[in-house]
């Protein structure tokens, strides 16, 4: 099955920061693979804007040179790159300076689509907002794409929504959180509400509990200093983990409808319960044990910080308070430096209320494994019985959902996360960007959280490179008489 490419009004889009890692890394690929799907109209304008001085050739060819590093070969005829940079305009500005303004003012149309994204820091996101307004750029329709991180706590969350609301309507504000923009997340979604298997089962009396693993082999080196000022609840919890979670636990939407979808999500965060002091694990990971050539530095070298107490690991046990989920704890870890680069959402199921096979060993509950890197897809773990003649033994074997295979294809056509999510901006569709009041509760159930390891002077455990996280971790499984998933690519 070829997929369906659905098309898209012409647009002016404004890439603020358009000469930064996330753009050339992400934002600009991942629009030239849209060409490549035939999703740019012929008349669009693709503008990249920062302070640097360049002109359009020059980021034309700074451009080719992204494309060249980020994506295979074999999607890069020359003939084609070309028609995708003439797409491509550059307007020098400083969000802080009035200089550039007039320019892309005069660049940017009134009668197509305007999306202006702000891939900058968020102390600009106020300064580009105002000028956009003040030089008659942006008109009542325009679409502002903000990127993570929206805030470091709920103070920080709300002023830089009050700072946009000065300028522009929420249903203008596109908060992105990539992580929804997974193929996967989306059909997690298709699975639970255009099924009708698994509804009947999609609560506390049949699910044990949920893991939700995002787990990272690369330590924060390069940004650690950035990074010792976050740690990984606010980089990873407060939102990627925290929207997984609303997607699994929210109740059937009445419609597939932004705000229906948004509204569900926000009931599962307000129901989430404090997390006491036992049911977090917080770790920082060790440098190897061989210093020097070849050895690894440990995360407070990593973040040039001796004294650190942030932490590059995370987990806790997480419970709902509604009808659906009381008594089914959700499990969630994250961090970095650990023994693969996987991330995955596990629904173990209940055991059967009564074995008539007797206690069979290697017997294993249902798990429905939602793999959102590498490899996406989804597998349904089922037990049948051992084939040949050794009797009445079971065995597990994974119905596996994997998309790739069900559609036909290799996979590679399988949009990236970004030009997903882009695509919805210029479609104006914002069900996978997170609403203000949902970033907003988000941060109200973290920041005590946060507040709490504080007061206790709590320091993070340490872990070795390359292992599954802190040993306090297991336990933290262990003790309910369960275990986490196995990290494995
Ligand atoms: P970056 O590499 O530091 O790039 C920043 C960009 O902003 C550059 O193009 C820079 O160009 C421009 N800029 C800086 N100050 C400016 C000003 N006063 N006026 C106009 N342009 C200005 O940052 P990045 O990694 O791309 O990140 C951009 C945003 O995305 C940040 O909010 C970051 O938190 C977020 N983000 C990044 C990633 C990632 O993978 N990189 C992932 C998730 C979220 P000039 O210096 O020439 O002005």
């Amino acid at each position: 099955m070829v997929s369906r490419v659905i098309p898209v009004d012409p647009f002016d889009l404004v890439v603020f920061g358009g000469t930064g890692d996330l753009a050339r890394r992400k934002i600009l690929p991942g629009l030239y693979r849209r060409y490549l799907a035939g999703q740019i109209p012929e008349t669009s304008r693709i503008v990249g804007a920062a302070r640097g001085e360049m002109d359009d050739a020059g980021f034309r060819s700074f451009v080719a040179d992204a494309l060249g590093e980020f994506l295979p070969g074999s999607t890069r005829d020359g003939e084609t790159v070309g028609k995708f940079l003439a797409h491509l305009h550059y307007v020098p500005v400083d969000a802080k300076g009035e200089g550039g303004w007039p320019d892309l003012a005069r660049l940017v149309r009134h009668d197509v689509v305007q999306a202006f994204y702000f891939s900058v820091a968020p102390a600009l996101f106020g300064d580009l907002a105002e000028r956009l307004h003040r030089f008659g750029i942006a008109g009542p329709e325009a679409r502002i794409v903000v990127e993570k991180p929206f805030g470091r706590d709920l103070e920080s969350a709300r002023a830089l929504n009050a700072t946009l609301a000065e300028h522009f309507h929420e249903s203008q504000i596109y908060r992105i959180d990539h992580y929804l923009g997974k193929e996967t997340v989306q059909n997690l979604m298709a699975v639970r509400f255009a099924n009708i298997l698994f509804e009947p089962l999609w609560n506390a009396r049949h699910v044990d509990h949920v893991q939700i693993t995002v787990a990272e082999t690369v330590g924060v080196g390069g940004r650690g200093a950035y990074y010792d000022k976050s740690g990984a609840m606010r980089d990873m919890v407060q939102n990627h983990l925290m929207q997984l979670l609303c997607l699994i636990a929210m109740e059937p939407p009445y419609r597939f409808d932004p705000d229906a979808v948004r509204d569900e999500k926000l009931k599962v965060i307000h129901a989430l319960q404090p997390v006491p002091a036992e049911d977090i694990v917080r770790g920082q990971y060790r440098g190897s044990a061989r210093k020097g050539p070849g050895g690894e530095p440990s995360y407070v070298e990593d973040a040039e910080n001796p004294a650190s107490r942030t932490e590059s690991y995370i987990a806790m046990k997480v419970q709902i308070a509604n009808w659906r989920w009381k008594g089914t704890p959700f499990y969630l870890r994250t961090g970095k430096k650990l023994r693969a680069r996987a991330s995955e959402i596990a629904i173990v199921f209940k055991e059967v209320p009564h074995s008539i096979f007797g206690d069979e060993e290697g017997w294993r509950e249902n798990v429905l494994s939602i793999r959102l890197q590498p490899n996406e897809g989804m597998t349904l773990s089922v037990m049948i019985k051992e084939p040949g003649p050794g009797g009445m033994r079971l065995t597990e074997v994974p119905l596996d959902m994997s998309f790739a295979e069900a559609l036909g294809e290799d996979g590679s056509d399988i949009p990236d996360a970004y030009e997903r999510l882009i695509m919805d901006v210029i479609r104006g569709n914002q069900t996978l960007f997170m609403r203000g009041d949902e970033v907003e509760a988000a941060w109200a159930w973290t920041d005590p959280i946060i507040a709490g390891w504080e007061a206790r002077g709590d320091r993070p455990k340490g872990y070795d490179p390359g292992s599954s996280g802190p040993e306090d971790a297991l336990m933290l499984l262990h003790r309910d008489g369960r275990r986490w998933r196995e990290i494995r690519e």
